[in-house]
């Protein structure tokens, strides 16, 4: 026998577990007997979500699809329409391209200047930079191989041995070729 009273506690639908019957556990769901919902909160969160998951994908494939229809069966309008609103508008076109090639050129040309002056600014920063990267990396490559020197001989032998047969087949392979090639 439970101790509390059946109606003090609900099972969700999803988990199964048993949860207090109030608004921290249940949401409320004019619908029931108890104005709670089957699921608990966690549960209901859960399914929303993947609800909207699913839905959104649903939803994607469903418009590309229809994009696509569209367009197959309306090509020939939509090429011919944009045909003639070129045909109409093509010196205002024309215009548009040309002020945004020239946007787009102003602002490589203003980025290009800024590095420029940038790099002269703080060239010397700059190779100090480098020269201390360089030298930590190389300070950080004899360190690994210092503190790995028995991993890596032992690695070396391993492939060393694993290779050995390839190897002296390619090698016979390349002497043979070369012998063929001389004769
Ligand atoms: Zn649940």
């Amino acid at each position: 026998m439970p101790i509390q009273p059946k109606e003090n506690k609900k099972r969700c639908s999803g988990c199964k577990k048993l949860y207090p019957t109030t608004l921290d556990y249940f949401c409320q769901r004019a619908s029931t007997k108890d104005g709670l919902n089957y699921y608990c909160k966690k549960c209901a969160y859960e399914f929303t979500k993947d609800y909207k998951e699913r839905n959104r994908e649903k939803t994607e494939k469903y418009q590309k699809e229809y994009n696509k229809k569209y367009y197959q069966q309306n090509r020939k309008k939509l090429l011919e329409s944009a045909k003639k609103n070129y045909r109409e508008n093509r010196e205002k076109i024309l215009k548009q391209q040309k002020k945004y090639r020239q946007r787009k050129n102003n602002y490589y040309q203003k980025r290009k200047a800024y590095f420029r002056e940038y790099y002269q600014k703080n060239k010397e920063r700059i190779a100090k930079y480098i020269k201390g990267n360089t030298e930590k990396k190389a300070e950080y490559d004899k360190e690994y191989r210092d503190k790995n020197r028995e991993k890596i001989l032992t690695y070396q032998k391993e492939y060393y041995q694993k290779n050995k047969e390839k190897k002296k087949q390619y090698q016979k392979e390349y002497r043979k070729r070369k012998k063929m090639e001389n004769s």
